[in-house]
């Protein structure tokens, strides 16, 4: 029973254990594993030990692959993340995305899933030895702006690595009750609840929400985010501030070195992390850099933060559509809670002190809320012995529509599931047809949810046939049609 934070850049495990949650260890003793899978002559290579040979191994070491999972291959989306990958991504035979590696001598492909897999694999093994037992069931959580198919995907991929899996929970759902299950001072239900910002800011992306607490419940208000708005990001406009200096210097062009490049983007991401705690100006040497020359150059925070100016821009606007999405004013909100790696960026913290008009507190781990979160939603749905019960309830990230002629825009689709409306949530929706079937897709602003056809319901010429949906969304966020009902209406 343990709860999973598959993050682009690292993932986390925790479990309960004696009313406690813990965060678990891997094979190296260290908290994080890399998100990252590597094929080499003669094995496969996961975690932490992948991303220690990627220099060595570029185009068969798999990382930040998050992103990817359960797009389609045409989806603008992967197209655009694809020139940000020193590896080799394809189409897969589903219409789904694939990496080709080099594998014991052999040209190779998996999906994105089955690469997913392969992690979660090796996550499960390394706990295992560690708790010194089977695991069964997990909660994994996925980024609240996870789509539909994505959820799937990353359903399916748990499930490959041998786990049940007892729920999808959203990052934000995790990290809240992570904040709230140990709370003895929430107010009581029939009393104002206590409304709290998180924002995560990891390494892809950016997530702000709003959760109402009360004793024994959690309730997401509302949520904003930006799925391409993380760590990296600012990774690679610092990187492509030194490409240009050292062009100018050295007359080298990094960026044209798919290994040089990732050198430079590892020593950025190191300095980039100690201008967090130093506003001084840093260092930034690489020795044996490109054709063995030594390279050098140096930077501050503030010339950090004017680089990085776009990036900042785009967390005010997330910071500022979530306050007004949730209608409430700063003044309505008890506290401002940060996780994620990115949130230590003192720029950050400063924006969001400034428009929710409070300093920032740092009460949960950065780094293992997600995880830990999953893990008491696991032992709460597993009723496991010492651990009380606590309500979590969740939001629709997407708005869900049924889509019979895309030609006719409006006239041709019927919202059926509403932006951040609850869930689980079901509902009936109604039809009026002519003909004897109704072919349909079911989308969400992003991607195809599904493609329907119910065919042959009865049905007689000038007639309009009354079709019943039923509708709804269960708690892992994935859509479901339960139940199709034709009622014959003859207007005669
Ligand atoms: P995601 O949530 O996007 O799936 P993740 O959960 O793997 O990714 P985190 O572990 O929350 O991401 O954060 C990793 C990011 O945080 C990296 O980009 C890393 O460079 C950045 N980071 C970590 N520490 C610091 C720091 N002190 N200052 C600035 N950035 C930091
Ligand atoms: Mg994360």
């Amino acid at each position: 029973m343990i709860g999973i934070d598959f993050g682009n850049q690292s993932c986390f495990v925790a479990v309960v254990k004696d009313g406690g949650v813990e965060t678990v260890d891997n094979d190296y003793s260290l908290r994080a594993t890399s998100s990252v899978v590597a094929f080499s002559a003669r094995n496969r290579i996961l975690g932490v030990a992948a991303a220690n040979q990627r220099m060595s191994n570029l185009t068969n070491t798999i990382s930040s692959f998050k992103p990817l999972l359960g797009w389609r291959w045409d989806d603008f989306f992967v197209q655009d993340e694809l020139n940000k990958l020193p590896y080799k991504v394809i189409p897969h035979h589903s219409g789904g995305v694939a990496v080709e590696v080099n594998y014991c001598g052999k040209d190779k492909s998996y999906s994105v899933e089955h690469v997913t897999a392969m992690l979660l694999t090796g996550l499960k093994e390394t706990t295992e030895v560690v708790l010194k037992g089977e695991i069964k069931n997990c909660v994994i959580a996925v980024p609240s702006y996870f789509t539909d198919p994505q959820r799937r995907a990353l359903q399916a991929a748990t499930k490959i690595a041998g786990m049940n899996v007892l729920q999808i929970l959203s990052e934000p759902a995790a990290v809240s009750l992570a904040y709230g299950y140990y709370r003895e001072d929430l107010p009581d239900e029939d009393e104002a609840p206590r409304n709290v910002v998180f924002v995560d800011c990891g390494h892809s992306s950016l997530q702000v929400w709003v959760c109402a607490f009360s004793e024994g419940n959690l309730k997401i208000l509302t949520s904003c985010s930006a799925p391409s708005l993380g760590g990296r990001d600012f990774d690679s406009l610092l990187g492509l501030h030194f490409c240009t200096e050292f062009q100018k210097k050295y007359n080298i062009r990094p960026e044209s070195n798919p290994r040089a490049y990732l050198r430079l983007l590892t020593e950025v991401e190191k300095v980039k992390k100690s201008m967090s705690s130093n506003s001084s100006v840093l260092p930034l040497n690489i020795e044996s850099f490109l054709d063995d020359m030594d390279v050098s150059g140096n930077i501050c925070r503030a010339e950090s933060e004017t680089i990085s100016q776009s990036l900042l821009n785009g967390v005010e606007t997330t910071l500022k559509n979530c306050l007004k999405d949730s209608k409430l004013q700063p003044k309505h909100i008890d506290s401002v809670e940060i996780v994620g790696g990115s949130t230590r960026i003192p720029a950050i913290k400063e924006l969001i002190s400034k428009i929710f008009k409070k300093s920032v507190s740092t009460t949960l781990n950065q780094d293992e809320s997600v995880a830990r979160g999953c893990a008491l939603q696991c032992a709460i749905l597993s009723k496991s012995r010492g651990i009380k019960s606590f309500k979590v309830q969740d939001i629709q990230y997407h708005s869900i529509r049924i889509v019979w002629d895309e030609s006719l825009q409006e006239d041709g689709w019927k919202e059926v599931l509403p932006l951040h409306g609850p869930i689980p949530y079901s509902d009936s929706v109604t039809f009026h047809k002519q003909g004897n079937t109704f072919k349909f897709k079911v989308k969400c602003p992003l991607a195809e949810i599904g493609d329907y056809s119910i065919d042959n319901f009865s049905y007689e010429l000038g007639d309009t046939t009354e079709l019943r949906l039923d509708v709804g969304m269960n708690a892992d966020g994935i859509f479901n049609l339960n139940e199709a009902t034709a009622f014959h209406n003859n207007p005669k």
